[in-house]
């Protein structure tokens, strides 16, 4: 496994997404809007570090399946989504890849009349990409590699890793080692 980002430089770049969003953001009516599961640790640590007053709400989407690390059909749960008519919507997610997850949702929302809508993900994947949609705010290009840790999964493992790691492909079932190596 190889970390691509570690902790630090994690934590410093989502304070800096923090305070872009912080000063855009208007200081009502904010509905965060995190898409399940990879966004759980990016939006709690950026949600601490904005101070606005917000609603949370969660959409539940799925591309991966089992142990794939290729994209497969797009499923999401339309009944999830939070009601946003009005609001002003922060779209989080953690990384974007094609894009069909980010753009198909944000089409949900923008049926939902909501004020307006602005989306944030920690990673962009350097891939060509079908979509013409693009998030308003980026944490980090990477190169086009299967990543996991920060919240983003292999079959359901590694979320909990506090940095980024790309997987190898001997990686696959073998418990990380390089947790060590990452100064906090
Ligand atoms: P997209 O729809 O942009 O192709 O894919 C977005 C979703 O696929 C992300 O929200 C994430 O859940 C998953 N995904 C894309 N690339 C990766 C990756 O490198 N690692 C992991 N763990 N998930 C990924
Ligand atoms: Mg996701």
């Amino acid at each position: 496994m190889k970390i691509l980002l570690t902790e630090r430089q994690i934590y410093s770049r989502v304070r800096e997404l923090a305070d872009e969003i912080q000063s855009s953001l208007p200081r009502q009516d904010v509905f965060v809007v995190g898409i399940l599961t990879g966004c759980l640790m990016f939006l709690a640590d950026l949600v601490r570090h904005l101070d606005t007053p917000m609603r949370i709400g969660f959409v539940v989407a799925q591309s991966y399946h089992g142990t794939a690390t290729t994209a497969g059909n797009l499923e999401y749960n339309v009944k999830s989504l939070p009601d946003v008519a009005g609001k002003h919507v922060l779209l989080v997610d953690d990384i974007f890849d094609s894009g069909q997850t980010l753009a198909r949702i944000a089409d949900e929302i923008a049926a939902c009349q909501p004020a307006s809508v602005r989306s944030a993900v920690l990673l962009e994947k350097d891939v060509q990409r079908a979509t013409d949609f693009f998030p308003d705010l980026v944490g980090f290009r990477i190169p086009a590699e299967f990543v996991v840790g920060y919240g983003l999964d292999f079959d359901g493992r590694y979320r909990n890793l506090p940095y980024i790691a790309a997987l190898d492909a001997g990686d696959e079932y073998s418990l990380p080692t390089a947790k060590g190596d990452v100064t906090p």
